[in-house]
């Protein structure tokens, strides 16, 4: 199996969203115990397979790669730093966006 830049693809339409998830079917249905984790293999981020894992929409992970992630809670407005955890992606709005797992209590965060 050969490593390639799956996010990229998308974004460069060189792949559709449908085929990207195809390519990653296909890796994990192939991969062995001696091949590097697929995030590796198909050059997401551990950031980016995070996303994907919680159903981000490749096509949506590749903007974000490319434009910027989003920085605010949509629940609370508060800031996601999204290199740190503790958020994960839903779809609101019609789009998709980060979220707090948990969203800081303004009570004890002004402590
Ligand atoms: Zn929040």
């Amino acid at each position: 199996m050969e490593k390639q830049d799956l996010l990229n693809k998308v974004f460069e339409k060189i792949l559709t969203p449908d085929e990207a998830e195809q390519v990653l079917d296909y890796y994990l249905e192939h991969l062995t115990v001696a091949d590097p984790p697929i995030h590796e293999m198909l050059g997401f981020s551990v950031k980016e397979w995070t996303a994907y894992a919680h159903s981000t929409p490749l096509d949506t992970i590749a903007e974000w790669r490319v434009n910027g992630w989003p920085n605010q809670c949509f629940v609370c407005k508060k800031e996601i730093v999204s290199d740190n955890y503790g958020w994960f992606p839903r779809e609101y709005e019609g789009k998709y966006g980060l979220r707090h797992i948990v969203c800081p209590d303004p009570a004890i965060s002004t402590v």
